[in-house]
């Protein structure tokens, strides 16, 4: 099917973009890499009177390491977030969790801005934005805001950015030196998206103990998740065995997943258990030897 007729502009700066939004007022769409919104076009799912193609605005696409944080433009490419030395070196969760996305062909395309403003639960950047604790920089008309993943995350394919605002940057805080990390996830075939997936970060302290534990979830419900609860587990008990299959269970607790075509909630809520502890687990062998846990109490 082709989709619906609509008017077609190309913008080179974000000003001009913020414009055309407004003269719109709420019927154009943003086209970033497209692989989101083509087939909705093209199922006539979307209808918009005119799509703005952000493609000109080389502006928007960058990669930048600024005092604690990674600052990601929001047209950059998944493709160049997978190989971005900056990337995988102060974020490499964000990195491992690209090489999920899709195919490669998709990855060429598809932005980390189109991904958030797309908000799909089961995909991989707004459950590493969860677990990272970062922010989307938001302009539009009456200036600019800065949301964190619960402030931008309303629902299923929902967010708070309003109909004349351009999400126009990522920011990540960078990862601590050291820091184990791991993003497993269960798909029914390479590419497709995740059914569910699990994000993890863990910082070792002496003796087995864990200076700090993210863990957040995707395709476990309408957004995101973030697990305080199974954190506070490692947090407080530390890296061994059983503190791991604790937080693993907690984490299926915490989460109230979806049944649909493609799983049972009852499914999910399994996959949840068994994919944070092996994204723990995983996250854990990954920590500097220096501050993994001492031997005896080593996580299995
Ligand atoms: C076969 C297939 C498999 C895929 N598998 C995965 C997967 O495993 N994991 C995964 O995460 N994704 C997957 N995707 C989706 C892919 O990652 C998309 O790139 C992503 O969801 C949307 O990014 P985009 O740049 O293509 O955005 P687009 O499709 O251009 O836009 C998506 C939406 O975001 C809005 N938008 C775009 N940019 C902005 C902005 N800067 N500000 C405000 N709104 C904006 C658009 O208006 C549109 O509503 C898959 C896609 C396909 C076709």
């Amino acid at each position: 099917m082709k989709p619906a007729r609509f008017a077609y502009h190309a913008p080179a700066s974000v000003e001009e973009a913020l414009a055309l939004l407004a003269r719109y007022g709420g019927d154009a769409k943003l086209l970033a890499g497209g692989q989101s919104l083509v087939p909705l076009l093209n199922f006539r799912l979307s209808r918009p009177a005119a799509l703005i193609d952000l493609n000109q605005i080389a502006a928007l696409a960058y990669v930048r390491e600024d005092g604690g944080h990674v600052r990601l433009g929001a047209m950059t490419r998944q493709r160049t977030i997978e190989f971005s030395p900056v990337v995988r070196r102060r974020l490499p969760l964000l990195a491992e969790a690209t090489t999920l996305v899709g195919h490669l062909p998709i990855r060429t395309r598809g932005t980390i801005g189109g991904s958030l403003a797309h908000a799909d639960p089961s995909a991989e950047y707004p459950a590493v934005l969860t677990a990272l604790d970062g922010q989307v920089v938001v302009r539009g008309p009456r200036g600019e805001r800065m949301l964190t993943a619960r402030e931008l995350f309303q629902g299923y394919l929902t967010t708070t950015l309003a109909a004349d605002e351009l999400l126009v940057e990522v920011r990540l805080p960078v990862m601590p030196d050291g820091a184990g990390f791991a993003f497993e996830e269960q798909s029914r075939r390479h590419g497709d998206f995740a059914i569910v997936g699990s994000a993890a970060m863990v910082l070792g302290g002496r003796g087995g103990r864990c200076a700090a534990a993210r863990v957040a979830t995707a395709g476990a419900g309408a957004v995101p998740v973030r697990l305080r609860g199974a954190e506070e587990i490692l947090e407080r008990d530390g890296l061994s065995h059983a503190a791991v299959d604790a937080a693993a269970s907690r984490a299926a607790e915490l989460v109230d997943p979806p049944s649909d075509i493609h799983a049972s909630a009852a499914y999910r809520r399994n996959l949840v258990r068994v994919l944070t502890a092996r994204a723990l687990r995983r996250a854990i062998s990954t920590l500097s030897h220096s501050l993994s846990p001492a031997a005896g109490e080593r996580a299995g």
